[in-house]
């Protein structure tokens, strides 16, 4: 893939706007191939809920788009999913960081919704919740159905190794569709390129 981080994202289109879509598990939290179950097994990577932190600082408008098909298997309620939730907020609130939606899928990959990544719904839901076109976001994922969902409606992905990322990123290594997408360490790493290497483009866009 040949985005070199230090080039930066200022030349996106996304750049110009504030708005950032994180996918949930392997992004945000320690993924687990067992589900995250339980309010105790949501972990957050390590610099991850600093990074949405800086961002909601800096001004962006973030949204989450997440999967959860352990709902429709039973192996966790909704209660319980709002539960990690609130967990996230709170240890997100303790340090200036905000998530202005969580749209999730609750549904099995056999229901053929129109939710589940890597159809759109999720994004969609998120667009119209917080009234951003979803196509001026950068949308981060470790899975090649987050990267589906962003191109489907036109967002910009962004791939972190963290969670499924290494795996998906040696998977599509020579696919096409994906050669142009920025491969980033983790979540804060993409964060910290994106605030250094686009404060001056927004701030030239005042002076035109
Ligand atoms: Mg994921
Ligand atoms: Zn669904």
């Amino acid at each position: 893939m040949p985005f070199l981080p230090e080039a930066g994202l200022g030349a996106f289109p996304q750049s110009r706007h504030k708005f950032i879509i994180l996918d949930r598990d392997g992004v945000i939290n320690i993924d687990r191939d067992d589900y995250i179950k339980t309010v105790d097994e949501w972990v957050p990577i390590p610099g991850s809920l600093e990074a949405i932190s800086r961002l909601t600082k800096a001004g962006y408008t973030v949204g989450v788009a997440t999967n959860q098909s352990g709902l429709a298997k039973g192996y966790f309620t909704l209660e319980t999913l709002n539960a990690m939730h609130n967990k996230l907020n709170a240890l997100l609130q303790k340090i200036g960081g905000k998530i202005d939606a969580i749209a999730y899928c609750p549904h099995n990959d056999t229901d053929n919704c129109n939710c589940r990544k890597p159809r759109p719904g999720l994004i969609l839901s998120l667009e119209s919740q917080l009234a951003i076109p979803a196509k001026h976001a950068f949308l981060v994922g470790d899975k090649k159905s987050d990267l589906l969902a962003s191109i489907a409606v036109g967002s910009q992905p962004i791939l972190v190794r963290t969670g499924k990322g290494t795996a998906t990123e040696n998977a599509l290594n020579r696919d096409p569709l994906f050669e142009n997408i920025p491969v980033f360490e983790n979540l804060a790493q993409f964060v910290d390129t994106l605030l250094r290497t686009t404060t001056r483009s927004i701030d030239s866009d005042k002076n035109l």
